[in-house]
């Protein structure tokens, strides 16, 4: 009813109902309420002196609060009538007459008291409590008669239409400027591609749309619910929630998404209250002020508990001891929290995330168009994230697919390079023969062998790249591999290498099979990777020690030389396909520059992870480390 606060229309039509009153049925005081959406009665027009219209308007009176007066009341058609000898002090505060002298010894039942009361429920023609009609002071001081009463029930109709009116017009702008709120919020949202700049930028005016303290607006992340975004309104108005309270929100939220609600709750001293109507109680339905002989009879009015816009379902009440209502509980009520609204953000099938506003005690509860606007308002929110979402994989897929375009075009470039250097090697010295059979000489083979054996490794290491990297190539096979021997295979394998380098390669014994499952061509692989390298880059004199050992649950190979060292800025990169170092003296060497990313990713295959040790100039370890297999002796 916010628009008879300001709307001079309606209050001007009411303030002549009153002076109409006042005048015709011969009351010094009238005064017409209105029944707030919080259940009180607001006195919006008074005729009457100035002290009495300085006393009256504006004045609120809880709905509840009439009750004992009400059950008191007389019907007289329409109109409630307490008179005053059926009050007793308590109520009102009321001196009985005898201690009040007035002169004449014999009352006259028709003298009006002064704490007599006569109102007349104000309704809407379908019969909705709208508000009060109440006189004082009759001018001839005499109770009414039944021409008067007419007279004033003919009145309390008029005031019942005026302030109906009032209603619809009030509702129909409330319409409006949601309908208009909405679809702003709606356009806002939609013009913005970044979830997080979609949440920062409608908060506010969710708020103020809402008419609510406090906003929280979240969108899941891809992990748990406190991922992803959040905004709140006013920034600095709670303490951040708890990871365990996002947790319960975003529960809730998914379940209101699930049944098609937007969830409405009441905290109250014990906790919170849960309230799944979405189809809000009118007053209508509510037997408020039921009209006929029962309120004479002393019923008690059923107007406790409620609110206009909806009231709690018994069932859904929570159980104050339940610590998900609790948490909720002790975080709403410093913010003086009254009623929280909860809308799931979603779209199709997805809850996406949520919207909880919530109100201060005393402000009212969310009429049934705010709850609606909330639900349309966290729909078109959901639309928005998911397309905002959509855009974002769309960009990280061009992305990858950019980079997978680089990747490809430097392979093509690299490995042009790669082959062609041992190729046109060969071919010269080929040339050379074909021009001089003489020059056929065992070094001059031994060059073209060396350069063949170039091609083939690189050949060999690509293809084995390809099977680690192609997303269609089969798992590793699990087989029972043992570690330790693939060291000293390894080892064996290099041995001729080292002894013509003048390299100390040696393999600390252990003491039984270390078993690890998985591919054994791909983890002999890493082995012979590793002890390769080390030995190649080792100079003469320098010793690599290749050992293993197990832990409760992993077994390790090491691989420790004292060769040229990697430099720190090499190390980062020491992995990515291509790499080679930077060291001038270790680049002389042949290589590929593929031999760790494959052990990278063979051992990624496997649940493994490497580790490297180095200084420059002085040596590197690396340390392999792989899951020991189940049956592996404890
Ligand atoms: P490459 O075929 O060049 O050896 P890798 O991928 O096996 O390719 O190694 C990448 C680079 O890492 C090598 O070029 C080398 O500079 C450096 N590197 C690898 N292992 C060692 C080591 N044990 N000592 C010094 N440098 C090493």
């Amino acid at each position: 009813m916010r628009r008879i606060n300001g709307g001079a229309d309606v209050e001007s039509v009411l303030l002549a109902v009153a002076e109409g009153v006042a005048q015709a049925v011969g009351f010094e005081v009238a005064a017409i309420s209105y029944l707030t959406r919080d259940l009180h009665f607001q006195v919006a027009a008074v005729a009457g002196s100035a002290e009495a219209r300085e006393l009256l308007l504006g004045a609120r009176v809880p709905l509840s609060a009439m009750e004992s007066e009400l059950e008191l009341a007389e019907q007289w058609g329409s109109l409630l009538f307490i008179p005053a000898e059926r009050l007793n002090g308590e109520v009102l505060g009321w001196i009985p007459p005898e201690v009040v002298p007035d002169g004449d010894s014999e009352p006259d039942p028709d003298r009006w008291r002064p704490e007599d009361t006569l109102r007349s429920p104000l309704r809407s023609p379908a019969g909705e409590l709208l508000g009060l009609l109440s006189v004082d002071l009759p001018v001839d001081g005499k109770r009414p008669d039944q021409a008067r009463r007419e007279l004033l029930e003919m009145y309390a109709d008029l005031a019942g239409v005026a302030l109906h009116n009032a209603r619809r017009a009030t509702e129909l702008e409330e319409q409006v400027r949601l309908a208009t709120a909405v679809e702003s919020l709606h356009g806002r949202a939609a013009r913005s591609l970044d979830v997080q700049q979609i949440i920062q930028g409608t908060v506010g005016e969710i708020a103020r749309t809402l008419s609510a303290d406090h906003v929280w607006l979240r969108a899941f992340g891809d992990g748990d619910s406190t991922t992803g975004h959040g905004a709140r309104w006013p920034n600095d108005s709670a303490q951040p929630a708890s990871p365990l309270l996002m947790e319960a929100v975003s529960r809730a939220a998914r379940n209101a998404w699930a049944t098609g609600d937007v969830a409405l709750a009441r905290l109250d001293e014990d906790g919170v209250v849960g309230a799944a109507e979405n189809e809000p109680v009118s007053l209508t339905d509510r037997a408020l002020f039921p009209a006929g002989p029962s309120l004479a009879s002393g019923e008690r009015i059923p107007v406790a508990g409620g609110a206009a816009g909806w009231v709690p379902r018994p069932s859904t009440r929570q159980d104050p001891a339940d610590p998900e209502h609790r948490l909720m509980a002790d975080y709403l009520r410093p913010l003086g929290a009254g009623t929280i609204l909860l809308a799931p953000v979603g779209t199709g099938p997805d809850c996406l995330g949520y919207l909880a506003a919530v109100r201060a005690a005393g402000s009212g509860d969310f009429s049934p168009h705010e709850v609606q606007a909330a639900g349309q308002i966290a729909r078109n929110l959901g639309q928005a994230i998911l397309n905002a979402r959509l855009l974002e994989r769309e960009r990280i897929l061009v992305g990858q697919l950019e980079s997978l375009d680089h990747y490809k075009s430097d392979l093509i470039s690299t490995v042009s390079h790669e082959l062609r250097t041992p190729l046109t090697s060969i071919a010269g010295h080929l040339e050379l023969i074909e021009d001089d059979p003489r020059s056929a000489t065992p070094a001059s083979f031994s060059v073209i062998f060396r350069n063949l054996e170039r091609v083939m490794t690189l050949i060999d290491d690509l293809l084995t790249l390809k099977k680690l990297t192609d997303a269609n190539s089969p798992a590793p096979t699990s087989t029972v591999v043992d570690l330790h021997q693939a060291a000293l295979d390894a080892v064996a394998a290099f041995r001729p290498p080292a002894e013509e380098q003048g390299v100390d390669l040696t393999v600390v014994p252990h003491g039984g099979p270390l078993l690890i499952s998985g591919d054994r061509d791909e983890l002999e692989r890493v082995a012979l990777n590793l002890v390769g390298n080390a030995v190649k880059y080792t100079r003469t004199g320098g010793s690599v020690t290749v050992s293993t050992e197990r832990t409760d649950r992993f077994v390790r190979l090491v691989v420790k030389d004292t060769g040229m060292g990697i430099s720190k800025p090499d190390q980062e990169e020491l992995f990515t396909e291509f790499f080679r170092t930077t060291n001038p003296d270790a680049l002389a060497l042949p290589g590929t520059g593929l031999g760790l990313s494959i052990v990278r990713r063979i051992l990624q295959r496997h649940g493994g992870s490497i580790r490297l040790e180095s200084e420059l100039g002085e040596g590197s370890t690396f340390t392999v480390r792989l899951p020991l297999s189940r049956t592996t002796p404890r």
